[in-house]
């Protein structure tokens, strides 16, 4: 409802459909200035345009980018980061809006103004969940922010599975699809063992180096076959556990740290203050479930609307078969972990699904809803006590599944160790690494316990005897 004051400004604004006729009248100019311009991305600017793709996922969004070039696209994975996306984001962004809309949109705004790109050459790419929060309107923030920076004429692009923004001259067809969805499975697979083997390799490098191979190799015309032909990705599988067991690594024992939260600031070094180097630094082993989890707990949202509110029976049987399809990827990929005996599997996502029973409604589908409780029982089942949940400040789905249960998650888990750090532009990272330094001081002591446990298990064996 408009306050009194600015029911007295407009109670002498015209009715809408006068305003034609009154082009000289003030508050017309000002709605028009407000207007926020639709640019589409035609498919002619297929040949000529480069899209800029904001960072989210280190390594799955490089397969992103390489399946978009080749479909074609030409595509660029934006790395700026620093205080310059900050003060962007601030600038252009309502600072009520999602701390991740802030980065994203920031990162945009400041690669545009680097210089690096012909403006007149340029679209935008960004991601819709079409769930029911505000992430699905990230879109018309973008538009409105590049309105107010000036930028008002580039195109935006939006990638999305639920038929948001149609008329694009960019399309999803059916075989970019099949890409992206081996992209995601590949992903997943490269970040779970990579994970394990960063923290212990003897000579650094080795792991980030093994991830681009990989990452090439998949994409390259002649070695891409995985990304269209199933068989082809289980040889690849097994290709991958056999060369990133073969990297030297140290014997070591060391913390091993969950991360969940937020999908943004979860994955995302800009979002999350380079959580993930910092933990390296701390001698931890980071365990992130994967973006495979993600994209099920979508489909599996849609199930559970059409089963507590009813819909068409077609939309139920369409999401049922992609979601039974998703989860046989991954179940594959899990027993390929497995049977491989090197590495430590994730679990399914039907098996973490069954998790949160007891704990949180699978209606609460804001946000991560109860896939952000679950990842954190899914870790302490792993063993994985020690847990970082990484939120935006004034994400409030985010702070109802992830702080909100942390109770009487502790309560049912008294092992668990998990802490809640909020990242927003005024927090400042020393205090949230101090934060998480507290966690780890619980943590390391922990392990120094079992492994005095462990160093004194044959002395009592022997007395015992
Ligand atoms: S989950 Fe949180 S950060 Fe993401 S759109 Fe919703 S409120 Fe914003």
């Amino acid at each position: 409802m408009l306050d009194s004051t600015k029911q007295h400004e407009n109670a002498h604004l015209p009715h809408i459909q006068s305003w034609s006729t009154q082009a000289h009248d003030s508050n017309f100019v000002k709605v028009k200035e407000r207007e926020i311009i639709k640019v589409p991305f035609t498919e002619e600017m297929k040949e000529t345009h480069t899209i800029l793709v904001p960072m989210m996922l280190p390594i799955h969004f490089k397969f992103l980018v390489n399946i978009l070039r080749l479909h074609g696209y030409k595509a660029e994975l934006l790395h700026n980061d620093g205080k310059a996306v900050v003060n962007e984001g601030l600038k252009n962004v309502h600072n009520d809006t999602c701390y991740p809309a802030l980065l994203v949109i920031g990162q945009m705004i400041d690669a545009l103004k680097s210089g690096q790109w012909d403006l007149s050459k340029v679209a935008l790419l960004i991601t819709q969940t079409g769930g029911g929060c505000r992430a699905s309107n990230y879109i018309y923030l973008l538009r409105k922010a590049l309105n107010k920076a000036g930028f008002g004429e580039i195109p935006v692009i939006s990638l999305n599975f639920s038929g948001l923004e149609t008329g694009q001259g960019f399309r999803v067809t059916r075989p970019m699809l099949q890409n992206l969805l081996s992209g995601v499975v590949y992903g997943d697979l490269l970040m779970h063992i990579a994970n394990q083997c960063k923290p212990y390799e003897k000579h650094q490098g080795d792991t980030d180096a093994m991830i681009d191979k990989w990452v090439t190799r998949i994409t390259t015309p002649g070695t891409n076959q995985g990304l269209t032909n199933y068989k082809a990705l289980k040889k690849d599988t097994r290709a991958i556990l056999e060369d990133f067991a073969s990297i030297p690594m140290e014997v070591d024992k060391k913390v091993k740290v969950g991360i969940v939260g937020e999908i943004y600031i979860k994955f995302s070094p800009l979002g999350n203050n380079n959580l993930e180097d910092f933990l390296l630094a701390e001698n931890c082993e980071i365990v992130i479930p994967g973006f495979l989890d993600f994209c099920l707990y979508c489909i599996n949202d849609t199930l559970i609307e059409t089963k507590l509110y009813g819909g068409k029976l077609t939309t139920k049987m369409i999401y049922h078969v992609v979601y039974e399809y998703f989860c046989k990827r991954q179940n594959d990929m899990i027993k390929a972990i497995k049977k491989h005996g090197v590495f430590r599997a994730p679990s399914s996502f039907k098996h973490t699904k069954l998790l949160v029973d007891g704990y949180v409604s699978q209606a609460m589908n804001m946000g991560e809803g109860w896939l952000l409780t679950a990842e954190m029982l899914e870790l302490i089942e792993q063993g994985v006590n020690n847990i970082v949940c990484a939120q935006p400040f004034g994400c409030l789905p985010n702070h109802i599944v992830g702080r909100g249960m942390m109770k009487t998650i502790k309560e049912k888990n008294p092992q668990s160790n998990i802490v809640s750090i909020d990242y927003d532009p005024g927090a400042t990272k020393v205090n949230q690494e101090n934060r998480i330094k507290l966690m780890l001081s619980n943590a390391k002591k922990e392990l120094e316990y079992a492994a005095m446990l462990d160093a004194q298990k044959p002395v009592m064996e022997l007395q015992k005897a």
